[in-house]
């Protein structure tokens, strides 16, 4: 990925033969597949989440402005971290917190090798890891959670499974719960300056239990910056993290249940963000959550931001450099999916943090990011 294959470095064409109007068939670069498609297809009323945690930014190498602040920022944002420096022997796999002490669970070796390869991810890896361990390290009450089928009609009615009551009540005020001691644990592990104020801030605000309520109800109403209770990027990834540990037991026979039922929409059935990756495979596209990890199936065809069908708006962005990872890009909307197309490297190109150079790449060249993230460019 880190090859200077093309003009930007992944071997994308540049912004300006970046495709804008189709005439009637859906283009691809660099001798794409067609446009997977399927059947019906909804507005765009999914929540786009905006303001990730962009202060540890960072993307493969590349040549562009956007590209060179961003390993700039994930410099800056890395600073004290273990394995800050512009080098990685991965020690990522067996570093402790340092202050818990705690080994954190082996990395996946595809994402090892990926930092291996882009080094300057490293310090990005690092916080992410460390959001995580705080979150983890919280003990979590065991949820005696109703059948999924109380949320069947809900489900129907098209409502995401947190913001539903059955298990959405109990789930959120367990969140809730969990952002207060996470956020006690997560000042006390060595983050860069910049960070470690931050998460003061959150502290702070979360000491009040009204606040967390407040917290869990404006991340899952789409985490608008404007509207946060404290510093938006570093709230939601500390929010996520805590919702992962809840969630954990449940994705799976949640996603086991819902599999026989028709969602039929693009925005995730568990938390309602529009997705901000896919996975193709053969004819089939599986949508991915950039919040909450969930992947869902049976979306309509077309654009998940803006329910675009037209092939003729909708086109490819692929690169010899970039195998595995293409654009699919929406001339209506201008929003863009990341698609992973290949098997085996899913903790690469479905985390969405590791391939954040290429969200930057297609901003360049005019699109928008619509899908919910995590993290900020
Ligand atoms: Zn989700
Ligand atoms: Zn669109």
């Amino acid at each position: 990925m880190a090859a200077q294959a093309g003009r930007d470095g992944l071997g994308w064409p540049p912004p300006h033969e970046a495709p804008r109007k189709r005439p009637s068939t859906s283009r691809t670069v660099s001798g794409a597949e067609p446009v997977v498609q399927a059947p019906g297809e909804t507005s765009g009323v999914g929540r786009s989440r905006t303001g990730g945690a962009g202060a540890a930014a960072a993307g493969p190498v590349q040549a562009t402005p956007r590209a060179r602040q961003a390993r700039s920022v994930a410099r800056r944002g890395g600073e004290g971290l273990p394995g800050s420096a512009m080098s990685c022997d991965c020690s990522v796999r067996t570093m402790e917190t340092p202050t818990t002490r705690e080994p954190l669970k082996p990395m996946d070796p595809a994402l090892q090798r990926w930092l291996q390869q882009n080094p300057f991810l490293v310090p990005l890896a690092h916080f992410e890891v460390q959001v995580r361990a705080a979150a983890e390290a919280v003990p979590v009450p065991v949820l005696a959670l109703p059948p999924w089928s109380e949320h069947r009609l809900e489900h129907e009615n098209g409502v995401p499974l947190l913001l539903g009551e059955p298990h959405g009540a109990p789930l959120r005020a367990a969140a809730a719960e969990l952002l207060g001691p996470a956020s006690e644990r997560v000042v006390e592990v060595a983050l860069p300056a910049p960070l470690a104020e931050g998460m003061k801030e959150v502290r702070a605000v979360l000491a009040r239990p009204e606040a967390r309520v407040e917290a869990i109800r404006w991340l899952l109403a789409g985490a608008s910056p404007q509207a946060a209770p404290v510093q938006a990027a570093l709230l939601q990834l500390l929010a996520w993290k805590c919702f992962g540990r809840l969630l954990a037991p449940v994705l799976e026979p949640f996603a086991a249940w819902r599999n026989g039922l028709r969602w039929g929409r693009s925005t995730c059935p568990l938390c309602g963000a529009l997705p901000m990756m896919a996975h193709a495979r053969g004819g089939e596209r599986t949508l991915v959550c950039g919040c909450c990890s969930s992947r869902w199936r049976d979306a309509p065809p077309g654009c998940p931001h803006c329910g675009n069908r037209d092939t003729g708006r909708r086109a490819r962005l692929e690169s010899k450099a970039s195998a595995g990872l293409r654009l699919d890009v929406c001339e209506a909307c201008k929003g863009y999916l990341k698609v992973y197309t290949r098997e085996g490297e899913e903790a690469v190109y479905l985390a969405d943090w590791p391939t954040l150079a290429h969200d930057g790449l297609a901003v360049e060249r005019g699109y928008i990011r619509r899908g919910a993230s995590l993290w900020e460019l």
